[in-house]
């Protein structure tokens, strides 16, 4: 078995491979040659903590597995130790036998960040230029330097609840070289791309703050009641996700679905853009909006390509099990 502990990851994952990673993990969801398993998540009476699994099969890939992990809130205060905290395990598909332990942490933030980024390169217009930001946490700050990587953006600008974490983000563009601008929500609707990643359960994104050619990357609502953008927006536009069946239930199309607005058959897999069998984005006016949802697949292929990695450059820890 091969163990790639925590501290390996950065040195080991970049950003291209964590998107090759999900996109082609996206496909094969799409063309069902992967599929993830029901999500297990339980605040265990201990520390305040969530606690679950999030595990899948991707036949295309190979990749068998799980991610074993959650939220101890007191962690940071007490221990020292970041809030999330997460595993994956791999085994080999063809015995059953535990493959791999790796280090989740690092891994769910590119991993995160990929999706976005894969729905901004089959999604968004090719002649973006604005690129808007709501949110300014730790995820934010991955999302926003693999955005920037997917057109020749000329300007970000930004908006946060908490307008004293904007530097984070700023901070992102200027090691791009990118201007950056916070501006109030009503200007949103100057981006021609928008990512939302923040920990809402009321919506802040209203339908108005969306302009017409946009594609807005949903990534903050994984979790029943959480929301980010106003129902009436998914009605409006061309609605996208990692997995249909955990978009209407935990993403942001629970709300929409919920008051009738849409459809559950109104929500398309991206992975059916990337294999082609979805044409897309149809018109340079048209709202694309994705909704990111975070599967345990995702994590599967990112933990898979890093084990990759890691043998490859003789870092990854070898023991008898
Ligand atoms: P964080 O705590 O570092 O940042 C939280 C962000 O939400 C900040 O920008 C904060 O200002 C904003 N926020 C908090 N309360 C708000 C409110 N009432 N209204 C508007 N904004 C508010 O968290 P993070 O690690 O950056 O995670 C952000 C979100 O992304 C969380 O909801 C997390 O569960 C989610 N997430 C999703 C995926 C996925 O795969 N889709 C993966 C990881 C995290």
């Amino acid at each position: 078995m091969l163990i790639v502990p925590e501290r390996e990851i950065a040195n080991l994952m970049t950003r291209e491979a964590a998107f090759d990673a999900v996109e082609g993990v996206f496909a094969a969801m799409a063309s069902k040659d992967a599929y993830n398993f029901p999500v297990i998540r339980e605040a265990i009476g201990h520390e305040d903590a969530l606690y679950g699994f999030k595990g899948g099969f991707d036949r295309a890939g190979m990749a068998l597995g799980l991610k074993a992990g959650g939220y101890w809130p007191n962690n940071m205060e007490k221990h020292g130790h970041i809030n999330h905290q997460s595993t994956v395990f791999l085994f080999d598909p063809d015995t059953g036998m535990v493959r791999a332990m790796v280090g989740g942490n690092l891994l769910t933030a590119l991993r995160t960040a990929a999706a976005s980024s894969v729905s901004i390169k089959h999604l968004a217009r090719e002649d973006a230029k604005v690129m808007g930001m709501v949110g300014a946490g730790h995820q934010a700050t991955f999302q926003l330097r693999a955005a920037l990587e997917q057109r020749d953006f000329e300007k970000v600008i930004g908006w946060n609840y908490h307008p004293e974490m904007l530097p984070n983000i700023e901070k992102v563009a200027a090691e791009a070289g990118v201007p950056f601008e916070p501006v109030p929500l009503e200007r949103m609707v100057e981006a021609d791309v928008v990512i939302s990643i923040t920990s809402t359960f009321a919506p802040t994104i209203m339908a108005e703050h969306i302009g017409a050619g946009t594609h807005i990357a949903c990534m903050g609502t994984d979790t029943k009641g959480k929301q980010e953008v106003e129902a009436s927006l998914l009605a409006r536009a061309t609605v996208f996700t990692d997995e249909v069946a955990q978009s209407v239930s935990i993403g942001e199309a629970q709300h929409a679905v919920g008051e009738g607005l849409i459809a559950e058959s109104d929500v398309h897999q991206l992975g059916a853009v990337i294999n082609g069998t979805h044409a897309g984005r149809a018109s340079a006016s048209e709202i694309t909006l994705f909704d990111g949802t975070g599967v345990g697949l995702q994590d599967l292929a990112v933990a898979a390509s890093v084990v990759d990695l890691a043998v490859k450059s003789g870092v990854a820890i070898e023991v008898d099990f």
